[in-house]
């Protein structure tokens, strides 16, 4: 491969021989072909930016060396080193660093300036990448009267002014809106592949990994892997099998910071204990996030669980699918129960209301699922436990030896495998109802209703897949 940046053993220490000394990176070595799209992906101090401010020139390794088209960075004079940030890189910032008493037209073309072109080239080579980026009406506005997405595609079109064969983007997406932040990457990939823009990105954010050519993924100050992105065609040669797209990097996406050992083992357990693919996994998430939402009905739920996976659904055979959508909608609809029984903590009229409502849910559930008739001695005793639990008084493991502790010893009396399923239950009900709770307590407390926000969830539900596929369904019901 034809590389253009190529890092040999950097070690980068900040505050050298003090008792505050720390290692940043440790001997990371990687080669970056022309044209690529790499991303530098990891947990917030793993690294990232110190590699790619090394890169940029102004951070020099304490060891190792950089190679920027041919040449080791560092070696050059003071000016030639400026040169190279000028001419080579372009670099744009979370916080945007534009100037604030500059126009929008002088903040971009102001590497121009520097660059000593004449006035008239500056400006129209600013205004035709202001007009690119769709911002040329507010050329001549100061920056704070822009949105932070305009604010974003104005040192977009400033990184580019000097046609700089690197852009380097430290979280540029970080502080924008999920609107605003696509459209900036979407503008970057257009960058890579149009211009044909060398661009490496700094995030912590797994759901921007898709638009790289290769993700380098950094912990502790070292590159830990570099995973080919195999939904794009690469431009360095890879070797055979290694853009197969694995159960391994799809369960990547879904737990990023897990090491390959860890991701090889979900895969393992996944297989053993579900029936589901990993893309059928990906897609339920979606679908239960937006039930949970209150977006999806039960019955949409449903038949999106039977539609094809082609077309849009999770490909779930119906008897299955039945069983999965009873199952959720009984564990939301129960969770409230937990939600009414915390609220009414100190109002003692209803408590014994909110609490019964509880129980009774709890022992339909043994009834039906273990045809386990418990007496009321047993259900009173139950009635106790779940009580310290639900309010915290008790862990879950404590909750669980209580149900298998004897009866006559003040427990449940309950065998291991009723007493797993019925903490595992219960804890269900807690994680949905209390996290609902705590939710919505403090902002609104008369919306702990599932579907209180649902109309504005509506407003903001992407108008992708989904939306359209609930309209679909709810024109077919219409026909039928
Ligand atoms: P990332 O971009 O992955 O969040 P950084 O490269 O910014 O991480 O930082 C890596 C580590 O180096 C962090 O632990 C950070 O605290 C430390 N660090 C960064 N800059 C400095 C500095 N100027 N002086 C001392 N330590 C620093």
């Amino acid at each position: 491969m034809r590389s253009i940046i190529t890092t040999s053993d950097v070690d980068v220490t900040y505050n050298k021989g003090q008792t505050n000394e720390f290692k940043a990176l440790k001997g990371v070595t990687c080669e970056i072909a022309s044209r690529e799209y790499i991303i530098f992906f990891g947990p917030s101090g793993c690294g990232k930016s110190t590699l790619l401010y090394s890169i940029f020139g102004v951070l020099e390794p304490s060891a190792g060396e950089v190679m920027v088209k041919g040449d080791s960075i560092y070696k050059y004079e003071p000016m030639e080193l400026v040169m190279y940030q000028r001419k080579t890189m372009g670099i744009m910032y979370q916080s945007f660093n534009l100037i604030p008493s500059l126009t929008v037209l002088d903040n971009v073309q102001l590497p121009l300036i520097f660059a000593g072109f004449p006035p008239v080239t500056r400006e129209r080579r600013a205004m035709e990448l202001l007009d690119r980026f769709g911002i040329a009406h507010v050329a001549h506005k100061r920056p704070a009267l822009l949105s932070g997405g305009q604010q974003q595609r104005v040192s977009v079109a400033r990184s580019l002014v000097n046609d700089p064969e690197i852009l380097i983007a430290d979280e540029p997406v970080g502080n924008l809106d999920f609107v605003s932040a696509e459209a900036v990457m979407n503008t970057l990939e257009e960058i890579n592949q149009n211009d044909k823009k060398t661009v490496l990105l700094v995030t912590h954010d797994a759901k921007y990994l898709p638009y790289a050519h290769r993700v380098f993924y950094l912990d502790y100050g070292k590159i830990d892997r570099i995973v080919p992105n195999p939904e794009k065609r690469q431009i360095i040669k890879v070797r055979p099998g290694e853009t197969i797209v694995t159960e391994i990097e799809q369960l990547a996406r879904i737990y990023p910071y897990d090491t390959p050992e860890q991701l090889r083992v979900k895969s393992l357990i996944n297989f053993l204990t579900q029936s589901l693919s990993f893309d059928q996994i990906v897609r339920l998430e979606k679908m239960t996030q937006h039930v949970i939402e209150g977006v999806l009905s039960e019955d949409q739920f449903r038949t999106l669980l039977t539609t094809d996976y082609e077309e849009g659904g999770c490909g779930i055979k119906p008897k299955q699918a039945e069983e999965m959508t009873h199952k959720m909608f009984q564990v939301l609809e129960q969770s409230q129960d937990v939600v009414r029984f915390r609220r009414v903590h100190r109002d003692q009229t209803t408590i014994d209301l909110a609490r019964f409502e509880l129980i009774k849910h709890i022992h339909t559930h043994m009834v039906g699922e273990y045809k386990v008739e418990p007496d009321s001695r047993e259900l009173e005793q139950l009635t106790k436990m779940v009580t310290n639990r639900v309010y915290g008084y008790i862990t879950r493991e404590e909750f669980h030896r209580q149900l298998r502790l004897p009866f006559e010893e003040g427990g449940g009396g309950f065998d291991i495998y009723l007493a797993a399923d019925l903490s595992r239950y219960l804890e269900k009900l807690i994680a949905q109802g209390v996290s609902h709770f705590v939710q919505h307590q403090e902002s609104k407390p008369e919306s702990t209703n599932l579907h209180a926000k649902q109309a504005e969830k509506f407003e903001e539900i992407d108008k992708g897949l989904f939306g359209r596929l609930t309209h679909i369904l709810a024109k077919k019901k219409q026909n039928a």
